[in-house]
């Protein structure tokens, strides 16, 4: 098990190369650090076969556990020719958002997960998830920031020369532009969400609060240009301490604790949320 430290202090490098909310100088004073993630790798339990996050594991630590499997077993850890490596971006972002908020709210995204996951599988359906699929507003809301994730590392590591407002700008631009730099990217399932209409609205391609795509496309792409996307990403790692785990409380929250209500309103319009 590797353990890790996140944490947002003042006193933290925050290089474009920094583990994800910054680096301390040494290896001590990040494994002291509050929250933690935990890391098994590699997992071999093989009830279950691909790569999760452990919101509260009641054994050994209550840290978020991520779970990857040998990197032969999923080939999403490093990437192929066939696959690209979205496994690290896209756990990591899991565990982050669970490392932030309070045990009991974790503890309940771990037992609605595994109700979703339960009734799928008794309903004989597969329990998967994609950015096009509707599901339930609770999965597309945890999962929908794991899509942000996995793009935002392979766009930033295709534009290794932006940093801070201006690749979080092209970012954004780019998404929603008729061609997408990451529907070139080998081997990577890319749906664009939506794209800018000729009077720079914005045209959805996916609709519906149970739909992760649509729930991406609306917090990291349409409400962070209304705002930013700092503050997009903000709201969103920090509604965890409020209890929000769907797109309708965190409108409530938006609306009750910021000055962006018309902003998430019309955000909601567009998606149909
Ligand atoms: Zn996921």
């Amino acid at each position: 098990m590797i353990l890790f430290s996140v944490s947002s202090a003042p006193t933290l490098c925050r290089g474009r190369r920094a583990f994800p909310f910054g680096r301390l100088p040494n290896v001590g004073e990040m494994f002291i650090r509050q929250p933690r993630i935990g890391v098994v790798y590699p997992d071999r339990n093989n009830a279950i076969p691909l790569a999760y996050v452990e919101p509260a594991p009641v054994s050994l630590t209550t840290f978020p556990l991520v779970h990857l499997k040998h990197k032969d077993q999923d080939t999403r850890l490093f990437g192929t020719a066939s696959t690209a490596a979205t496994l690290i971006p896209h756990e990591l972002a899991h565990a982050l958002y669970l490392a932030l908020m309070p045990l009991p709210t974790r503890a309940s995204v771990e037992a609605q997960y595994i109700a979703w996951i339960t009734a799928r599988v008794a309903g004989g359906l597969p329990p998967f998830h994609n950015t096009g699929l509707a599901t339930t507003p609770f999965v597309a809301w945890i999962e929908c920031l794991s899509i942000f994730a996995e793009r935002f590392y392979f766009f930033s590591r295709q534009q290794p020369n932006l940093t801070g407002d201006n690749l979080r700008l092209a970012f954004i631009n780019d998404e929603l532009a008729a061609a997408p730099l990451l529907q070139n990217l080998p081997s990577y399932q890319y749906k664009s969400v939506g794209r800018l209409g000729p009077n720079q609205n914005i045209v959805p391609n996916l609709v519906g609060e149970n739909v992760e795509g649509a729930l991406y496309g609306a917090i990291f792409l349409d409400f962070a240009r209304r705002t930013t996307l700092r503050d997009a990403v903000g709201l969103y790692l920090n509604s965890g301490d409020d209890n929000v785990l769907n797109f309708d409380d965190f409108r409530n929250l938006v609306i009750n604790d910021t000055g962006f209500d018309a902003s998430i309103q019309a955000v909601a319009v567009t998606w149909q949320l």
